[in-house]
């Protein structure tokens, strides 16, 4: 797009939508960028779906309990925070209101949901999307549990559907991840991925196929597609912060 074009859509349009990633260890089998490549694909053929502009993927995210694992690049949440928060002013300086983030690393969530407040404090509202949710309720019988997990074949399948020239099966692992002894209800440790794994992976990985991964892309895209619609729809003055009692 060039300035002239982006002008032209800045002018019509108040939505937009931004993929934001990780680049972290995903197991022996798959691209470092799974998570980032995953986002940017959910992203762009939403955008073609819909008509709304999809702006590059923010590749990198906040993945340091991942950095053990060679090649691993992370930032601090607050570093993810404010570049995504400068990214979105920047997007409002030109007249968009409503931001969808198409967030690919569940580490990101939080980091994306402070700036996604303090957006909305300053008129402008960014909700936040990840497809994994989306595939436990609506495709519970197509994985297992222990397929849920990190880098293991739902992750993949994705991989294997949108891009398989970057997975190698041949390397896929299944690894039952140790549990740590204090792990109990109600307790959060400050562990690794290396702390549970040593492969990377946190269970089933070998059973991926690029088709379950194209099933569930069909489902995770029709979602996002709705909530892109229907934001698209909605009012800005319906979704600002409301004021004081
Ligand atoms: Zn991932």
């Amino acid at each position: 797009m060039s300035w002239v074009e982006a002008k032209e859509y800045f002018t019509n349009n108040d939505v937009a939508i931004l993929p934001v990633g990780s680049n972290e260890q995903h197991g022996p089998q798959n691209p470092l960028g799974t998570d980032h490549l995953i986002a940017k694909a959910l992203a762009e053929e939403t955008a073609k779906r819909t008509g709304v502009l999809c702006l590059q993927v923010i590749p990198f995210g906040v993945s340091s309990h991942h950095r053990q694992f060679w090649g691993t690049i992370f930032i601090s949440p607050s570093t993810l925070k404010n570049y995504v928060k400068e990214v979105c002013l920047s997007l409002n300086y030109y007249g968009i209101r409503k931001i969808v983030i198409v967030n690919g690393h569940g580490g990101n969530l939080n980091a994306l949901a402070e700036s996604a407040r303090e957006l909305r404090e300053r008129g402008i509202f960014v909700s936040i999307f990840q497809w994994w949710p989306v595939v436990a309720k609506f495709l519970p019988e197509l994985f297992k549990p222990e397929e849920r997990r990190h880098a293991c074949a739902e992750e993949t399948s994705l991989n294997l559907a949108l891009h398989s020239h970057i997975v190698d099966m041949s390397k896929a692992v299944d690894e039952t991840p140790r549990e740590s002894m204090l792990q109990s209800e109600g307790v959060t440790l400050p562990l690794d991925t290396i702390d549970y794994t040593a492969s990377g992976v946190f269970g089933k990985s070998t059973t991926a196929s690029a088709e379950k991964g194209k099933i569930v892309l069909e489902v995770v895209i029709g979602e996002l597609v709705k909530h892109v619609n229907m934001l698209k729809e909605s009012k800005i003055e319906d979704l600002v912060q409301k004021p004081k009692v």
